[in-house]
């Protein structure tokens, strides 16, 4: 845990006892401050009691002596209204923060030159971050991991000058926390992509996107910036306006100067005279283009940081992966070749799936459970690519519907009999390399309690197929 010293003697309220709210209290007051905390849910409340944070609900505080209110990143602070907690803070005039923000003030109170790896974008800050964190160690730093990632940040361990770098963080962090981060400075800012998400939160897609352009807007050192759509080039644009330096990033084409994808390879871009820096053929874990675009911006990041080539290619290769994200689960040997499963459970809407569908040629496709709006209907580009479906959960039949007379497909209802069938006949096909993908489109919740009980189910279960070897 990170104690945080800069609230010593001082009265911070808590708001959200879950994981990170918790600990951003036990971190105060283990720094010397005084906290009082509060949560609706009484669960959580009963938690903080009974881990020694004094609780009392926020209502009945006297504002006036609060120094900050801390606020879980999942508690509203502007869309659709504003939480009570907020609009108490806001009326007394105390500032309203993050779990993120209090690391951001114990590092700058540190005096510890340790390395600060932002990542921010729409989609795919959890495998870039992850790749980052892979890349470092792999190189024989000490990285520690955390934020939106799921290890809430003040868990990691403390500032320390250690090895050639320092201890190195690498956070994903969502627009949520950005909102409630004013401090953050990362050495290297990440902004992967922008598209229409989350806007209940943020209300118009150009808020959206100017919360997550300030995370690159704040770099010390470099902003790296994915630059494929629109927003993202305006962004990279006016940042570099602002005096600060840039490193673009397109998986669409080459750039000037730049880091982009050409073929499997990593290029960069240096007034106009390219240079490959790494590769991923071969590399299970990084397939598709959406997977270069991280890789590409992970590498843009290390090398900023001071790693070599050499190191990042070493890192590359032995990424594991994300379990649930085009994880590559197991092979199964046939005459023709193999078969291999991916579980893309993670995958609960059409956007995610094209990502999969587009990152292979030949696909025993598993599908459904609890529908989105959308459908699939927007998937019909990749039906070439399926030679089969294997449906399950409520949208079987809706899906099969839209399927019919394009893809062949079953209604296999669970995940054990879609697994069976799939598997029978990607063996059949003669086919060299046939994939039995989970990518759902769907929610897990009419069957599953989440989609990585779902995701592990599939891997349970392919890996108790006779004959699959388990890829680790
Ligand atoms: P996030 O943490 O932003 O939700 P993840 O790394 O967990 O992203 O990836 C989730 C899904 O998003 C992946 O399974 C893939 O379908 C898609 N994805 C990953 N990276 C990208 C990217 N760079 N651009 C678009 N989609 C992506």
């Amino acid at each position: 845990m990170i104690p945080i010293t800069t609230f010593v003697g001082q009265t911070v309220a808590v708001f959200g006892l879950g994981n990170s709210g918790l600990l951003s209290a036990k971190a105060l007051m283990q720094g010397g401050a005084e906290v009082i905390a509060f949560d609706d849910n009484e669960k959580s409340l009963a938690a903080a009691k009974a881990a020694g944070v004094t609780t009392q609900d926020l209502r009945e505080l006297d504002w006036t002596k609060i120094a900050a209110l801390v606020l879980a990143p999942g508690v509203p602070l502007t869309h659709p209204t504003p939480h009570w907690s907020v609009q108490l803070a806001t009326k007394a005039g105390v500032e309203i923060i993050g779990d993120i923000e209090l690391f951001c003030l114990q590092r700058a109170m540190s005096g510890a030159a340790c390395p600060l790896v932002a990542i921010t974008g729409t989609n795919g800050k959890s495998t870039t971050t992850a790749l980052i964190a892979h890349l470092l160690k792999s190189a024989g730093i000490d990285a520690q991991m955390g934020g939106n990632i799921g290890v809430p940040v003040l868990a990691l361990e403390p500032f320390a000058q250690i090895g050639r770098l320092g201890r190195a963080y690498v956070l994903e962090v969502s627009s949520y926390q950005i909102d409630l981060a004013p401090s953050l400075k990362p050495t290297v800012g990440i902004l992967l992509n922008v598209s229409e998400d989350h806007l209940d939160r943020h209300g118009t897609i150009e808020n959206y996107a100017a919360i997550k352009t300030l995370l690159a807007a704040s770099a010390e050192q470099v902003a790296v910036i994915g630059v494929d759509d629109r927003y993202t080039r305006e962004a990279a644009e006016r940042i570099e306006r602002a005096g600060k330096k840039v490193v673009r990033v397109s998986v669409l084409g080459p750039l000037r100067d730049g880091y982009y994808a050409e073929g499997s390879r990593i290029m960069l871009g240096v007034g106009g005279k390219a240079h490959p820096v790494a590769q991923l053929a071969g590399i299970g874990s990084l397939r598709g283009a959406h997977n270069a675009q991280n890789a590409a911006c992970a590498v843009a990041a290390c090398v900023a940081l001071g790693l070599d080539l050499a190191e990042i290619q070493k890192g590359l290769v032995s990424f594991p992966g994300l379990a649930h994200r085009m994880q590559q689960v197991g092979r199964k040997k046939t005459a023709a070749g193999s078969v291999l499963f991916v579980n893309d459970s993670k995958a609960t809407n059409a956007d995610s799936v094209a990502k999969a569908l587009a990152s292979f040629p030949d696909i025993f496709w598993i599908a459904g459970g609890k529908p989105k709006t959308g459908g699939i209907a927007g998937l019909a580009e990749f039906f070439p690519r399926i030679r089969k479906a294997y449906l399950i959960g409520e949208a079987a039949q809706d899906f099969a519907r839209t399927l019919d007379g394009q893809v062949p497909r079953e209604i296999s209802g669970v995940l054990s009999a879609a697994i069976d069938q799939a598997t029978r006949d990607a063996e059949a096909s003669g086919l060299k390399e046939p994939i039995v993908l989970l990518s759902p489109a769907c929610a897990s919740f009419d069957q599953y309690p989440n989609f990585e009980v779902r995701g592990k189910a599939f891997s349970d279960l392919v890996l108790a197929l006779p004959g699959v070897t388990p890829i680790a």
